[in-house]
Order: C-alpha cells, then sequence, then structure tokens
C-alpha cells in the first residue's frame, strides 16, 4: 500500500506528439535493429537476382515476354516503298521445282528493272556455275538493271569459316552485297541479326542494313559507329511489324512474270508497273517445307527473307527496338526491389503483399507501355519474380524471427523481470486506453489494488529470495485467477506490478460491486488457500485489496487510482486480508 501511487501512474494521457515521440524511440533503439537486418537480407536477395538476370534461363523468361510484347501490341507502321516478291507455292507449279533455271531470275530482275523498281534484292545466293546460257542471262540482267543486291553468307565447316559468295561475274554486275547469315535463339525463334559479320579480314554489313541506306541516299555506317540501337552483344533486335501474311506487300514471282506477258499481249495484268515502281523489291523462297522457314516471336513459321524487309523497315521508318542496357536494366531492378523490400518490411503481410501484386502488375504494364509507345525493351519479368521471392523472405522472416524477436523486445520493454507481469508504465498507457474505450462505449472500468499483508516479516524471516518466491508466486495465481479473461486475442484484465508487492488490475466493462466480489474476493480467496510452502516451510500468504471505478464525468484514471489507494489503506486498517470499495459508493465488502 502507498498512500502516494508511483508517480508515473497518475498522469495525463499523452498528447499524440508523446507516443509519437515514444514509438520513434523504440524503434530506433530496438526494431530498427530487426528491420536493418531484415533490409539487408532483402539487399541479398536483390543482389542474387540482379547477379542472375542475364543468365541464359532468366533471358528465356524475359524472352517469351517479349515475345507476349511482340503479340499484343498495335502493328507499327510500314513503309509503302517495301514489297515481298514471294517464290511460293504457285509459282513452283508454274515454273517447275526448285532450283530454277536462272533465266527466270534474270527475267524478273530485267522485269522489274523496266517497271521502275528502285532497288531488287534476291535471298538467293548464286555461288555455283549452272548452264553457260542462263549465267550469261542473268550476268546482262545484273548488268542491265544494275539496281540488283545478291547476298553472301558466312558458312561453317567444322571449325573453318568460309564465305559463300556469287560468281565473280555476277559481283562484278550486280549493285551490293551484304550478309545474310541469321542464328535462331536458344530455343529456335529468330530475334536479331549482327549488323556487321567480319571474317578473313572482310567485314560485310546485313543486306538489308545496305539496302536500306542505299536507298536513303545515306552512306552505310561504320561498323563501329551504328547509329541504331543494338543489344547487349552488339545486335540489332528485329522490330517485327506484324505476322508474315499481314504486313508488307506480297506480290507473286510468277504473277509478276505473267503480269509482263499479260502485258505485251495487250491484256490486263494481274500485277501493274505502278505496283512496283519506286518499290524495293525483296525476293525470296517462301515456300513451306523447301526453304528457310523459322519461328519469330508472332508466328512459328516465319520465312527468313522476311527479316530482311523488317530491317530495312525499322532503318527507313526510325522504329526500332531499344534494349535496356544492363545496367539500365539493374538499376531498375535495384529500384523496384529496394521500394517493395521497405514495403515488405513497414507494412503489414496483407497490405504488403496487395501493394508487392500491384507493384509487379504496374511494372509489367509500364514495360508494355514503354515497349509499344516507344519501342523501349525493359526487363519485365526479372523484377517481377524478384518482387514474389522478396514477399515469401519477407512472409517468412516476419512471422519466424520478426515476430519473435518483436515478442521478445516487447516483453522486455513491458514486463516485469520478477514477475513476468506489466510493468507499471505500460500499464498506465493501457490504462489511459481503457478510460478512453469506456468513456466513448459508456461501459463501467474498474481497478483493483492489492498488497500483500506483512511481507516485511515474510522477508525478514525467510530472507529476501523466499519473497522474491512469493512474489513469483502470487502473480502466478492473479495471472490464473484472470485467465479465463484474458486471451490471447483480448485481454480484459490487464495486470500489473504496481511496486513492490502491490499489484494493480483493471476491469473492463465491469462495475464496482462486481469487480469486488466477482473478483476482488475470488482473488483474496484464492491466495488465502493457497499453500505455499518454501523450502519445507508453510507460508501463509494473504492479501488487502481497494476496489474502485470510474466515475461518470471522469476522463483521467487519476482520481479512480487514488480512491483505490484509499480503499486499500481502509482494508490494511480494518485488520488486513479483506477488500474495500472506494468510500463515496458505500462500505467495505469483506
Ligand atoms: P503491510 O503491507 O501488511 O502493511 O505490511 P508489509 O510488511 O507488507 O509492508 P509494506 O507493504 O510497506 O512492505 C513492502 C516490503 O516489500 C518492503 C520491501 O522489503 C519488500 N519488497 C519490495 N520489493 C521487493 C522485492 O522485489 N523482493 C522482496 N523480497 N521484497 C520486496
Ligand atoms: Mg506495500
Ligand atoms: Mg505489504
Amino acid at each position: 500500500m502507498t498512500k502516494h501511487p508511483p508517480e508515473g501512474l497518475v498522469q495525463r494521457p499523452d498528447s499524440y506528439f508523446r507516443r509519437k515521440q515514444r514509438q520513434i524511440q523504440f524503434y530506433l533503439t530496438t526494431t530498427f535493429r530487426l528491420h536493418f537486418v531484415h533490409f539487408l537480407l532483402c539487399f541479398l536477395i536483390i543482389g542474387a537476382h540482379m547477379a542472375v538476370m542475364y543468365s541464359p534461363i532468366m533471358m528465356r523468361f524475359e524472352y517469351v515476354v517479349l515475345d507476349f510484347f511482340f503479340r499484343n501490341r498495335s502493328p507499327i507502321h510500314q513503309h509503302p516503298a517495301i514489297t515481298h516478291i514471294d517464290i511460293a507455292e504457285d509459282s513452283l507449279q508454274a515454273l517447275g521445282r526448285w532450283p530454277w533455271p536462272r533465266h527466270n531470275h534474270a527475267a524478273l530482275a530485267r522485269i522489274l528493272r523496266e517497271w521502275g523498281a528502285q532497288e531488287v534484292v534476291f535471298d538467293v545466293i548464286f555461288s555455283e556455275p549452272s548452264t553457260s546460257f542462263d549465267d550469261e542471262a542473268m550476268i546482262e540482267s545484273l548488268q542491265e538493271a544494275g539496281n540488283v543486291y545478291l547476298p553472301l553468307m558466312l558458312e561453317s565447316f567444322g571449325k573453318d569459316k568460309k564465305w559463300i559468295r556469287p560468281l565473280p561475274e555476277f559481283r562484278k554486275a550486280m549493285k551490293g552485297t551484304g550478309h545474310i547469315n541469321i542464328s535462331p535463339d536458344s530455343d529456335g525463334a529468330i530475334r536479331r541479326v549482327t549488323p556487321f559479320v567480319e571474317h578473313d579480314r572482310e567485314t560485310h554489313p546485313y543486306i538489308a542494313v545496305r539496302v536500306a541506306y542505299d536507298y536513303l541516299g545515306e552512306s552505310l555506317p561504320e561498323a563501329g559507329s551504328l547509329p541504331f540501337p543494338t543489344d547487349s552483344k552488339g545486335d540489332i533486335m528485329i522490330n517485327w511489324a506484324g505476322k508474315w501474311r499481314e504486313t508488307f506487300t506480297h506480290l507473286s514471282f510468277v504473277d509478276v512474270i505473267k503480269s509482263y506477258a499479260a502485258l505485251k499481249r495487250g491484256e490486263e495484268p494481274v500485277i501493274s508497273p505502278e505496283q512496283i515502281k519506286g518499290k524495293i523489291c525483296v525476293i525470296g523462297l517462301t515456300a513451306v517445307g523447301l526453304t528457310d522457314i523459322k519461328a519469330n516471336p508472332l508466328e512459328e513459321t516465319y520465312p527468313a527473307v522476311g527479316v530482311q524487309t523488317n530491317i530495312i523497315n525499322s532503318i527507313l521508318t526510325k522504329q526500332f527496338v531499344h534494349p535496356a542496357s544492363k545496367n539500365v536494366n539493374r538499376l531498375c531492378l535495384l529500384v523496384v526491389g529496394v521500394l517493395v523490400s521497405l514495403i515488405f518490411i513497414f507494412f503489414r503481410q496483407v497490405f504488403s503483399f496487395i501493394v508487392g501484386l500491384a507493384g509487379a502488375g504496374v511494372w509489367f504494364a509500364f514495360t508494355f507501355a514503354m515497349f509499344s509507345v516507344r519501342g523501349i525493351w525493359l526487363f519485365a519479368l526479372n523484377p517481377m519474380l524478384m518482387v514474389f521471392s522478396l514477399f515469401i523472405f519477407s512472409a517468412v522472416f516476419s512471422m519466424t524471427i520478426g515476430r519473435r524477436e518483436q515478442e521478445r523486445l516487447f516483453n522486455l520493454a513491458t514486463r516485469d523481470g520478477l514477475t513476468g507481469l506489466y510493468v507499471i508504465r505500460h500499464f498506465r498507457m493501457l490504462l489511459n486506453e481503457a478510460v478512453v474505450e469506456a468513456r466513448r462505449k459508456k461501459e463501467p472500468l474498474s481497478l483493483i489494488l492489492t498488497d500483500l499483508d506483512h511481507f516485511k516479516k515474510i522477508n525478514d524471516t525467510y530472507g529476501h529470495v523466499a519473497g522474491d518466491a512469493v512474489l513469483r508466486r502470487l502473480s502466478a495465481l492473479m495471472t490464473e485467477v484472470f485467465a479465463s479473461e484474458n486471451s490471447k486475442k483480448k485481454e480484459r484484465c490487464p495486470i500489473s506490478r504496481y511496486g513492490g508487492e502491490e499489484f494493480i488490475i483493471m476491469v473492463k466493462n465491469c462495475p464496482l460491486i462486481d469487480a469486488a466480489f466477482n473478483f476482488g474476493e475470488k482473488l483474496r480467496k484464492r491466495i488465502e488457500q493457497e499453500e505455499f510452502i518454501y523450502e519445507g516451510k508453510h507460508i501463509p500468504l494473504t492479501i488487502s485489496i481497494g476496489v474502485s471505478s470510474l466515475a461518470e464525468k471522469e476522463n483521467v484514471p487519476d482520481l479512480m487510482v487514488h480512491r483505490a489507494d484509499e480503499a486499500l489503506y481502509r482494508a490494511k486498517n480494518e485488520g488486513r486480508n479483506r477488500t474495500c470499495i472506494e468510500k463515496e459508493t458505500g462500505e467495505a465488502a469483506s
């Protein structure tokens, strides 16, 4: 029993500012360390994702997303000059099986020239001599046309590599050349072209690059200083305009030949010379099964000759895929990683899960928008995968180490070392909150103050260690008596060590008399009945109790505490081992 309650208890409820200040202090000293460890581990995860983001498996995943972007964006603008002349099934049926006699090609080149084609590109390497009649016809046609490009190719023979190129006479007569080497990615899809291939002290541009620059009347750029974006290996990512059949103009080889003949006969042609005038005509074998049919992000079967027109289109319309550099992709990963880590560290799991999910979605939408609007290819999947691993890690962390550590720190700050009951500072906070709640809900609130009788004598007779054992036993009994009111979820009767051998208990939603009889008396009787044995000796224990409750107009607990203290004082004076209620309301209960 004290005449004056400990200083901490009878303070005004904390101001908002003071509460915040205390929270910040708590954070800085305890929780901060935990968050720091959490963040450090998140940072390691971010680092691990950064390390593997360019690994083949991750690249494969990114390509899946890139392919998705290609399939789902609207078709890009196509330059009207670009025209395919397809050697498809109809042409093979009409003109015979492949390979054709060269006079067919010679005839086409001559017709295209006559009809005013700007550039003519054959996707056929005329590397071996054929009949002298055919070769002569071809040379003559190439010379006359003066606008025909023939490709070459670097081919591997075991370890050796060799340029496969057109016959020397053809090379003299053609307008230009370029390579047609394309190597698909490991999944078999074509996504890139090497702008310049070098071998044997010879460097050749990709044929479409040469044709596009000639068409623009600009000089071909140097291999080292390309005026367009490339990926980390220096390749041009192909900016697929759309599906094979749905993009660029497609004319049939045989239809051109037939139309020319029809015009000569004065008949209506299928293809008119206007369709050829000023165009870039790319001639290639497109019959399925006969030629270079590869997969691209849009289609399973896409003729490789189409790569040329897509590259020409990119250069003429200045629409490129801009792959973000490794550093930009890493920076994005870092920024996204740090942001979501902070969210996962500082917010509750459900909220952070929603934010994490939304964040990943926003990132995906952002990368798709960047790709479809500006052609910028940022990694989409790596950051999303990282968000996922950070979430899983954070959830596991806070469920295990975090929760345990937080509980430990909270107990350290709020519980008394000897008895395990609340320290008075924490109890005061709970009491202030309970007063506010009681006022708001218009519910009664009572207070039970207890003091062990003749405790000094126990200490003097059996020693302080025995006294401590008594205090521990006493607190265990109190916890037991109020256990049914204090579940893990809700704590109706918080118990605190008020000081020395005094304890204080609040009883929420309980009027004075109920508190005195149903809780105070119950507690007193339970302790009286306790057979406390210390080192073989029975130590009788009794407590005195003072009970008070919140008066109608009270908004702070101070006076209620005073009244409980006064009641306790009376209980002591009236002979101890009894419960007294506050004076204003009535007499001693026991
Ligand atoms: P009464 O309350 O019945 O008037 O008599 P009392 O002998 O219990 O008197 P009081 O409540 O004033 O005594 C408090 C004693 O509790 C004083 C102090 O030695 C002892 N005490 C306080 N804290 C501890 C503690 O942590 N351990 C032990 N062993 N004793 C403590
Ligand atoms: Mg005392
Ligand atoms: Mg006492």
